[in-house]
């Protein structure tokens, strides 16, 4: 769609300033929620981009500042805008001083932007800092043909005196403004969020938090009033830390359909940046169509958390290291396995704010054993002292059976033990003594983890095998086992039925267990495919 005469406006500015840019009203009609950044080093490789991510995005921004030579480029930009006239496009071309790629000087910067702005670009963004150092009317040269105004201001360190800087780019009167800062803590992104609730009314805000713990803000900053946010075009595209992919923002987080009633659960620990939870939860919501979305909430403190849980508000948690045992103290109620554990794993919040707990790795570990042999009074391994080793321990102690304990501490283990009413054994026996069940509850096997494997094949004398450790699919241990014929239990049955548990505990109805296999299975071959076809490359570049 074209922009004609009626779809721009006179702004009520400054007396000297003509404006004719494009009004927000006519922008935010052609846009959806998400600008794709897209960016190349070629104006060819550019242009290519662009063409692929318009398939399912017509709102791109263009990163000029990548590219060596911005202004060579914008001809054939300008070509693909004129052809394309579906897309809304926005041009960029941030300097280094404010965290961009562009080398030259703010008379280049302003150069680079004027020839977008008359080159089909419908948004020009320009860092307040560059709008700051610019002379009186320089900034309307940009109006001048039809192009809108974003001012931006990006904070690399820190989320503090929004409103300061929202008041500082107001004079300019730009028809869109935008404010990125960092996330140092959880707490940081509703900082902003409060921020667009405050100033929705009065200016099209975009707001977001950078970092890894910025991405609650990308995803529930739209319902608190940013008019949109922006997304990689791919996986390792990213042109903000902590940027997530148009594909993962739309079909993980379904951004489309996140409104005032969608509760929002998530996963809390450090690290749970490459957790698959929220790949499996989501998943699950889509599939029952449950108003909810699930997000990792990357924190070791869990007062950080608790801020969150209470002023988002969050209605659910799957809680992980190392904040399971802490937050105990925190809950109204928890249930008599939690307790006897020492640790939970999943967290409901009640209406009136209160926090109830729940352990359901216990489950997650007992019912894969249960569903392939009788509990009661079966010899079992467990490898491992920690929280999975716990909750192993204590399950199984339950069911009746006879546990044996193995940790690389061994005080540990026997502390563990004399809680459980377990018993220890030390590594020399094991070569002699066979059990019906083996149990790694070590991160041993784990990709990137040393030792691979705690046991030596002649040491795996067992029925049946489950190695607690999900990534890789098949980890050292459960391959020694299956050549020896033994049967397995892998971890990823054990996340999957974890994670249903919690489904069901925060929503009442039976988990899609079969869709979230498949997905988590999917995204383990996915990254060990992803990390075959990097060894080469590794290899060759090390020569
Ligand atoms: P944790 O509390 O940190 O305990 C780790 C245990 O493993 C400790 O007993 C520790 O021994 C031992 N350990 C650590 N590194 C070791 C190594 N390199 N060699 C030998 N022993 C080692 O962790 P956790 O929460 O119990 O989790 C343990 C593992 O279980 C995780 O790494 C994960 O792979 C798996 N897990 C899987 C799921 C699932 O859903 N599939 C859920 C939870 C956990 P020390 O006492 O000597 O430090």
């Amino acid at each position: 769609m074209k922009a004609t005469r009626k779809d721009v406006h006179e702004a009520p500015a400054s007396k000297e300033r003509v404006v004719t840019a494009l009004s927000p009203h006519f922008i935010r009609s052609r846009i959806g929620k998400v600008c794709v950044a897209i960016i190349g080093s070629t104006p060819a490789e550019m242009v290519e981009k662009a063409l692929e991510a318009v398939r399912e995005n017509t709102f791109l921004e263009f990163r000029l500042d990548y590219l060596p030579t911005p202004l060579t480029a914008l001809p054939k930009i300008k070509q693909f805008l004129s052809e394309r006239s579906e897309v809304t496009a926005v041009a960029t071309c941030r300097r280094v001083a404010t965290g961009g790629k562009f080398k030259g000087a703010i008379a280049a910067e302003m150069e680079v932007l004027a020839k977008a702005a008359s080159s089909g670009f419908h948004l020009v963004d320009v860092e307040l800092q560059t709008a700051e150092a610019l002379k009186s009317g320089q900034l309307d040269k940009l109006h001048a043909h039809g192009a809108a105004l974003i001012i931006s201001y990006h904070d690399f360190s820190t989320t503090k005196d929004l409103d300061g800087v929202f008041e500082r780019i107001r004079p300019y009167e730009p028809e869109f403004i935008k404010i990125v800062s960092t996330a140092k803590t959880l707490a940081d992104n509703v900082t902003m969020m409060r921020f667009l609730e405050r100033t929705r009314d009065m200016a099209n805000v975009i707001g977001i938090c950078m970092g890894d713990q910025g991405i609650i803000s990308r995803i529930l900053g739209l319902r608190a009033g940013s008019v949109f946010t922006f997304a990689a075009a791919h996986v390792g595209e990213e042109t903000g830390p902590g940027q997530i992919s148009v594909r993962t923002l739309n079909e993980t987080y379904r951004i489309d359909q996140l409104d005032a009633a969608t509760k929002v659960y998530g996963v809390a620990g450090n690290p749970v940046k490459h957790s698959l939870s929220p790949l499996m939860m989501n998943t699950a919501f889509r599939r029952e169509t449950v108003n909810a979305v699930f997000l990792a909430l990357q924190t070791n403190r869990l007062s950080d958390l608790l801020t969150l849980v209470r002023e988002v508000p969050i209605s659910g948690l799957a809680v992980t290291m190392p904040l399971k045992e802490e937050i105990l103290e925190h809950l109204e109620k928890t249930d008599p396995l939690s307790e006897k554990v020492g640790a939970c794993n999943t967290v409901v919040r009640s209406q009136e704010g209160k926090l109830y707990g729940f352990n359901t790795d216990v489950a997650a570990i007992i019912r894969p054993l249960e569903r392939r042999l009788q509990l009661k009074g079966a010899k079992i391994l467990v490898m491992g002292a920690g929280g999975a080793a716990r909750a192993a321990v204590f399950g199984l102690k339950d069911k009746g059976a006879e546990v044996f304990v193995l940790n690389r501490t061994a005080e540990t283990a026997q502390k563990l033990a004399r809680q459980a009413k377990a018993k220890t054994l030390k590594r020399e026996q094991l070569a002699k003594t066979s059990f019906d069940v083996i149990i790694n509850a070590t991160p041993a096997g784990m990709q990137g983890v040393k030792p691979a494997s705690l046991l030596e094949p002649n040491e795996i004398n067992a029925r049946l095998v489950f190695d607690l450790v999900y990534n890789p699919l098949e980890t050292p241990l459960i391959r020694m086992a299956r050549e020896k014929g033994i049967p397995v239990v892998t971890g990823v049955e054990m996340f999957v039925h974890q994670g249903a548990r919690q489904f069901e505990i925060w929503t009442g109805k039976p988990a899609p267990e079969e869709e979230m296999l498949r997905v988590v299975v999917h995204a383990l071959r996915q990254q060990a495919e992803a990390a075959r076809q990097t060894e080469p490359a590794k290899s060759g570049s090390a020569k």
